[in-house]
């Protein structure tokens, strides 16, 4: 397999969606197959081997690397969403935001105790988003094996919320 620099198919947005957020934009890498390929192989490689049962993908761009992975695991997806967009009884949490807060739901039959899975996001920046999904992910008992991301800001040191979590990312800045 020819290595490919993922970071070259990562585009940067200045002040998107406000001033000051350099916004990395992963529709660039999703659009070339190879990148897209190397992107989810890469994830697959860090969880192959864990004998997970599900991958549990944060709204929104978690949803489109999440169940590639699911698909290239053979495994099921399982998606964590903001309040208000799942059908079914919800599970809730809600997390604090730079400025107010936000609510991710899962469906309160969607895990059960002792399920293994991995969380999946496009991006890891303070870890708030992803705290919150594994709070979700382990009041209904199930077992996180690992956390992955397509990118980790490291400079915003969001690995801090994840505990003793293994995290595993494709590209660092
Ligand atoms: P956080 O909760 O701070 O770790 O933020 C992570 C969530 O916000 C992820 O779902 C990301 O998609 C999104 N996000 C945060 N910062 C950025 C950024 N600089 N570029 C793209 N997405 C971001």
């Amino acid at each position: 397999m020819t290595k490919i620099d993922l970071k070259k198919f990562i585009r940067d947005i200045p002040d998107f969606p406000k001033k000051g957020i350099v916004f990395k934009d992963v529709t660039t890498l999703l659009k070339d197959k190879d990148a897209l390929k190397a992107a989810v192989d890469s994830l697959a490689h860090a969880f192959a081997g864990k004998d997970i049962a599900y991958v549990v993908g944060i709204e929104s761009r978690g949803f489109i690397f999440g169940t590639a992975l699911a698909y290239t695991l053979g495994v099921g997806f399982i998606p964590v969403r903001k309040k208000g967009k799942l059908p079914a009884r919800t599970r809730t949490v809600t997390y604090d935001l730079e400025y107010g807060t936000d609510t991710l739901e899962i469906h309160a039959d969607a895990l059960k105790e002792g399920d293994k899975v991995v969380i999946i996001d496009d991006l890891l920046a303070t870890g708030g988003t992803v705290a919150a999904a594994v709070k979700l992910v382990a009041d209904a008992g199930a077992r996180i094996e690992g956390v992955g991301f397509i990118i980790e800001l490291s400079f915003l040191n969001g690995r801090t919320k994840l505990g003793n979590l293994p995290v595993f990312s494709a590209i660092q800045y």
